[in-house]
């Protein structure tokens, strides 16, 4: 426990909650310990990630333990694939019984590089992505087994509400529930959508996750208000 706590120091990884899995430390440990596809950590090497960044050190073993995560860490840390690669480890492979994560992204443009980012992480399986567009959501409105193709669904909160609305998305079988850049989130007005993206994510294994950059009162209290026994990160300088 005493290298565990050097270990963080060196990276500058502070961790508040009960029960915190330790950080791994490099990506072999994902396939050695955690069992990860060889899909994942070839597609890691394609990607020229060669080390972890310490959001995904410590971010990781603490989705893949079940537990839910609010996770500060500044912006170009590396938070996206933080959630991508625990979350397509447990998702495993294509399931046609509609979407099991969800991504909430303050904006198209940051949902569009999700989507790529995911997409460069999935190569090799596969895994059904939706980006929820005007388009998107129309084509799923006409064909109602569209709605069972898709395993993963990014989408700004917007266009995610109506789509929910228009009954055109099912979100009962969502067990990754994202808030990505969740002060930007607020800033924009989230807490108006968030009743009903929350029940319409109905599933009792929800498991939900929180990243942002910045950590105003408003990040604390959503994740007060809707996560169970989170395990709070902070990685950088910020309020050292
Ligand atoms: P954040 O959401 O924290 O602002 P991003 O997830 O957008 O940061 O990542 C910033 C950049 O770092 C992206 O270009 C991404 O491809 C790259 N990146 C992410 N993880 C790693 C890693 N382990 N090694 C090298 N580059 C990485
Ligand atoms: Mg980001």
């Amino acid at each position: 426990q005493d290298n565990v706590k050097k270990f963080r120091k060196r990276h500058r990884i502070r961790v508040y909650g009960t029960d915190i899995p330790n950080p791994f430390h490099s990506f072999s440990d994902l396939h050695n310990i955690y069992e990860f596809q060889p899909y994942l950590c070839k597609n890691l090497d394609s990607a020229g990630y060669k080390q972890p960044t310490p959001i995904q050190m410590q971010a990781i073993p603490i989705i893949l333990h079940g537990r839910d995560v609010m996770a500060m860490a500044p912006t170009g840390s590396g938070k996206t694939l933080a959630y991508i690669l625990p979350i397509l480890h447990d998702l495993n492979s294509h399931k046609k019984i509609g979407y099991r994560a969800l991504i909430i992204s303050p904006t198209r443009e940051l949902a569009k590089q999700i989507y790529i980012e995911f997409k460069k992480m999935c190569v090799g399986k596969k895994f059904k992505i939706c980006l929820l567009t005007k388009a998107t959501a129309a084509t799923q409105a006409q064909d109602p087994h569209l709605k069972q193709k898709f395993d993963i669904l990014i989408s700004t909160p917007l266009r995610l509400v109506h789509a929910i609305s228009q009954d055109n998305i099912d979100l009962k079988n969502v067990q990754h529930l994202v808030l990505d850049e969740a002060d930007k989130l607020l800033e924009l007005g989230f807490l108006d959508q968030t009743d009903e993206i929350f029940a319409a994510c109905s599933n009792i294994k929800l498991q939900k996750y929180l990243f942002s950059a910045t950590l105003p009162s408003g990040v604390e209290s959503l994740a007060n208000n809707f996560m169970k026994d989170p395990i709070r990160i902070v990685v950088g300088l910020k309020n050292a």
